[in-house]
């Protein structure tokens, strides 16, 4: 996952406030300018020489050399005015976004300097409103300011900085107390302790002491080949209502009310709700008129379900299950898929239930289907595709076709999706010659085939059993891929057509309508004679005026 080869590493620092740089002024703690100059005078984040010897610009500082001989230089960029967190909205994050995405090619990683009270929302927004992320971004602060005596300031942006330094984690994090959490599975739990923030729901992606140990297979993958977007088309009418013990329907109501189009509903337990008659109502009209509401659970550990009536009442009303999300991440995730105006309602909450960027814990099921959400997937495609060595290029070559093929027999669309992502070939053949587009032939995976067609992979290949992908959608009577492929080019070769008269001839004796229909969908003649000399059409006759009922097949003339 390291980078390996590159001696010196760019970070661009984004400093937007908090407690880490905060003077106090009359009394109270005020986010304070210059956090340059105090790094200046520590020697932890300055290593002067160096500096002197490379003539490092005024913003830009170096660390002294990490235990493995790495340089790592950091470019300080001060927001003007700083803030104290409980003042940042979503327009401040979405410049944040805009400052990396306008640096994002000459820095290797971001480390972005923000107050802990509202970090764990910033992240989590962070998380959405980037897009396609391939380098590592790191949130991180302090409880107490860097200045002081005693303080958690210069561990934590120490260990922000190194970890952006070293590693390519390419999504958005929180750093804080020695430990590396994914940005949108965080929630501060502590308003004075240094360990601020828990990630109730997934274990921390790296943890630092004496070693640094990395949790590989939780880390999600780059999005290799795509551009970073930044989506700035937040929607900033959503908000948070927490239910408790006794809130009356004209409570609700009026939470509810325009111009709020997404809600988080923090509920009890697993998800349970008052089952009070007339606040269903109330969510229910809610729902049907529009408003988006997610289920997210109150305590901080665990998911929602469905196991109480009280929890049944609520998704009955359209109330999308928030899985095993926080709070935070589901406003952000609300407020990043309202936003999304290409979609229909209907597809946004669609898209609300899907895991995106690791929000949310995938339901067993889904990990079934999806091989791209499975553990073993996520490890293999780490291990193949981030790192870069002569030896993994081979395993990941032979590995490719095979995986390819498994996800296109199952219409696995993400995980042949995610192989394109991330720079693999779907058009290479597996050990008997077959294509992933052979398998969704096989199995009538529409969208698998149209997405196989669309990253370029050849319409017309023969496997070890000389069959076509077309042959295979003909055998599997699969009549809308038979004509995918056909608009697309796909023909059966001389070899295919051989003996055709005779299978045809078989399924009209056994009144196969759909198996005929489907040879002459694939551009076959079913006038052609079997080894007997007769027409597929005479078969149907003869049956018919001896046997009883094949009506269906004589119907074969309307196609
Ligand atoms: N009020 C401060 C802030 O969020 C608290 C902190 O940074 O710890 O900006």
């Amino acid at each position: 996952m390291a980078r390996t080869g590159e001696p010196v590493r760019r970070l661009l620092a984004i400093y937007t406030g908090g407690t880490i740089g905060m003077r106090s002024q009359k009394g109270v703690l005020v986010p304070g300018s210059n956090l340059l100059t105090a790094l200046r005078k520590l020697p932890m984040f300055n290593d002067e020489e160096y500096s002197r010897e490379h003539q490092l610009p005024e913003d830009t500082l170096a660390l002294p050399l990490t235990n493995e001989n790495q340089r790592i230089l950091y470019t300080v960029l001060e927001y003007d005015p700083l803030f104290d967190s409980s003042d940042m909205t979503i327009n401040e994050w979405i410049k944040i976004a805009k400052d990396i995405e306008r640096n994002y090619e000459q820095y290797f990683g971001f480390v972005i300097i923000h107050g802990t009270d509202t970090m764990a929302f910033a992240s989590s927004m962070l998380s959405f409103v980037l897009g396609n992320l391939q380098k590592t971004v790191i949130l991180t602060g302090a409880q107490v300011p860097i200045h002081t005596l005693w303080n958690d300031g210069r561990e934590n942006l120490l260990g922000g900085l190194l970890m952006a330094g070293q590693y390519v984690i390419p999504e958005v994090c929180l750093f804080f107390q020695n430990q590396l959490y994914r940005g949108n599975r965080v929630t501060k739990v502590d308003s004075q302790r240094f360990a601020a923030f828990c990630s109730p729901n997934l274990p921390p992606l790296a943890i630092v002491g004496a070693d640094i140990t990395i949790n590989l297979e939780l880390m999600l993958k780059a999005s290799v080949n795509k551009q970073l977007e930044v989506h700035s088309n937040m929607e900033r009418n959503v908000g948070v209502l927490r239910l408790y013990p006794g809130i009356t329907a004209v409570m609700v109501r009026a939470f509810l009310q325009p111009p709020m189009k997404g809600v988080v509903m923090e509920t009890f337990g697993t998800g349970n709700g008052p089952t009070n008659p007339e606040l269903l109502w109330e969510l229910k009209k809610a729902t049907e008129r529009g408003m988006v509401i997610i289920n997210c659970t109150h305590c901080l550990q665990g998911s929602v379900t469905s196991d109480y009536a009280a929890g049944m009442a609520l998704s009955g009303i359209g109330i999308i299950s928030g899985s095993d999300m926080t709070s935070e991440a589901a406003l952000a995730k609300l407020s990043y898929v309202l936003g999304r105006d290409d979609l229909s309602l209907e597809d946004k909450k669609k898209l609300l239930t899907k895991n995106l960027r690791g929000e949310m814990t995938p339901l067993p099921k889904d990990v079934q289907v999806s091989l791209r959400d499975s553990k073993f997937v996520q490890l293999i495609a780490s291990l193949l595709y981030l790192n870069c060595s002569q030896d993994l290029d081979a395993v990941r070559d032979s590995l490719t076709p095979t995986l390819a093929c498994a996800a296109a027999r199952m219409g696995d669309l993400e995980t042949l999706e995610a192989i394109v992502e991330l720079g693999g070939d779907l058009s290479e053949s597996d050990f008997d010659g077959r294509t992933p587009l052979h398998m969704a032939a096989r199995g009538g995976h529409v969208g698998a085939v149209q997405c196989l067609l669309k990253n370029g992979v050849k319409v017309n290949s023969w496997d070890g059993d000389r069959s076509s992908p077309l042959l295979m959608a003909v055998k599997g009577r699969h009549r809308d891929v038979i004509q995918i492929l056909k608009d697309a080019g796909a023909q059966l070769s001389p070899q295919e057509l051989q003996g055709t008269g005779t299978e045809l001839c078989r399924l009209a004796a056994s009144g196969d309508r759909d198996g005929l229909i489907a040879w002459q969908q694939a551009g076959v003649d079913l006038f052609q004679k079997g080894y007997d000399g007769q027409t597929p059409l005479q078969v149907v006759f003869a049956r018919q005026m001896g046997l009883s009922g094949l009506p269906e097949a004589t119907q074969l003339g309307n196609y």
